[in-house]
């Protein structure tokens, strides 16, 4: 049976391209009605926090990629991890080194002076006739893991296709910190496999680490096949250079903050890796429905935000108003608005000013003249009126004051009053439009007035 896993370590909020590998992970397993696991590795426990399972866990509900097990936490295996370092030393694939951080370094020191690559020398490791060094009283040794010696380690890559390494070129890795906290590769192996883990999909940053990982796998599981890798490209800033922090958001709460919908964000990083056809929007339903680990990129992607940010459009058109109405709610909060999530008006205003916006936080924006005062002076405002029009703004004020309040009520209000003073319709509106709203330009006139409270545009159109 398929079953894929996400693996992030709570050292920091959930990356993007964590995310994207957890979309893969989880479209492949329900795409073959397999399952999808949540593992916490937190063994670098210096820099793990709760806090950052915490964000982890709310950024994969918030995505919506819910998990069939889990999250297992790494730091509550640690009596599993010690049972298979015992047998891998009792069976000679793992061994004790008590070399001292200062002998490595010597070592090394030597063999740069050589012109050889770095590596462990293998010292400690255990070999038919050889004498090993006295053990030195009151060092707590690592384990390493005793790597074949020859050989090629090779996989057929989900993504990037066929890689061999020469075993050569890999040696002796800490499985065990001389705390007993298992290093990442070990404690991966062991839990992919007691995981009983089919396919892998992370970032390609883990590539030199595969064939340690086939290694050991080998070393304890001999009979049972390893999972699958797919290792996907690194997703590339707008300068060429990998997605950080210092190139912009990067974490998945920041695009929650931002005011992306999480199926627009999901589409988007689908494609930033992955393609069906042309597609370039479709469901959760449809991806998982099409993916099934193919067409996966060779290539790095880059992020695109306009291209984002145009996906979040044609998601927030489609989305439900009384939804996006709870959305803008906590985006006005966040500005110290408040606003009632439940108020059908709520709902009518966002249905009216979506289209103009890529994200709730612009959507925000236009909402928030329902709300609170409109930014700049009742001053800057009134330069907008010329001396023909302010006498209308004045009958116009004093018309809707007694008209009925409705879309139909104020069209003709504002109709009787151009009529009355000679006006042409945008002579009107325009001044309308920015006393009340701060801005010259939005949708029709009386739509927009119909959804404020009548007392607040009477106020705003007699406040200069
Ligand atoms: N903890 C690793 C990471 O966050 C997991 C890598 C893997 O999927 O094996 O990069």
């Amino acid at each position: 049976p398929v079953r894929t896993r996400i693996a992030p370590s709570p050292t920091g909020f959930l990356h993007l391209g964590t995310a994207r590998t957890a979309l893969y992970s989880w479209a492949y397993a329900r795409h073959f009605g397999g399952e999808f696991i949540l593992r916490i590795e937190d063994t670098d426990v210096a820099r793990s926090t709760q806090d950052s399972v915490d964000q982890i866990l709310a950024s994969m509900r918030w995505l919506g990629l819910a998990h069939d097990e889990g999250p297992v936490y790494q730091m509550q295996r640690l009596d599993r991890y010690q049972q298979v370092i015992d047998e891998m030393i009792a069976a000679g694939t793992a061994y004790r080194c008590y070399a001292s951080p200062e002998e490595l370094d010597a070592m090394r020191e030597a063999q740069k002076a050589r012109g050889e690559k770095t590596r462990y020398d293998g010292r400690w490791r255990p070999a038919p006739g050889k004498v090993l060094p006295a053990v030195p009283a009151g060092v707590q040794p690592v384990v390493r893991f005793a790597n074949p010696v020859d050989g090629t380690v090779t996989w057929d890559d989900l993504v990037k296709g066929p890689i061999s390494i020469n075993n050569q070129e890999i040696d002796d890795l800490i499985i065990q910190r001389p705390d007993g906290v298992p290093t990442y590769n070990f404690a991966v192996v062991v839990d992919d496999f007691d995981m009983r883990i089919s396919h892998v999909f992370r970032g390609d940053e883990h590539i030199n680490n595969t064939p340690w990982q086939i290694n050991i796998w080998r070393a304890i599981a001999a009979d049972t096949p390893h999972p699958a890798y797919g290792h996907c490209p690194i997703i590339l800033g707008d300068d060429g250079l990998k997605l950080s922090k210092r190139r912009g958001a990067v974490s998945v709460t920041a695009y929650d903050e931002g005011g992306y919908l999480p199926e627009a964000m999901l589409n988007y990083l689908a494609r930033l890796g992955w393609s069906h056809g042309d597609d370039e929007l479709f469901s959760r339903e449809q991806m998982v429905q099409w993916f099934d680990g193919s067409h996966l990129a060779k290539s790095p992607a880059q992020w695109d935000p306009a291209k984002l940010a145009w996906v979040n459009a044609q998601y927030l058109k489609a989305a439900d108003d009384t939804r996006l109405a709870g959305l803008v709610a906590a985006q006005l909060a966040r500005r110290g608005i408040a606003a009632d999530a439940a108020d059908p008006r709520l709902a009518a205003r966002c249905a009216l000013f979506k289209d103009r916006c890529s994200t709730t936080v612009e959507l925000a924006d236009w909402l928030a003249m329902y709300h609170a005062p409109v930014e700049g002076s009742a001053e800057e405002r009134a330069q907008h009126l010329t001396d023909a029009v302010r006498p209308a703004v004045q009958s116009l004020a004093d018309r809707l004051d007694t008209a009925d309040w409705d879309k139909a009520a104020i069209a003709a209000a504002i109709k009787a009053t151009i009529g009355e003073h000679g006006l042409k319709m945008p002579q009107l509106a325009m001044p309308v439009r920015v006393l009340v709203c701060g801005r010259a330009q939005t949708p029709s006139v009386d739509a927009v007035l119909a959804l404020f409270d009548k007392k607040i545009v009477v106020d705003r159109l007699r406040s200069f």
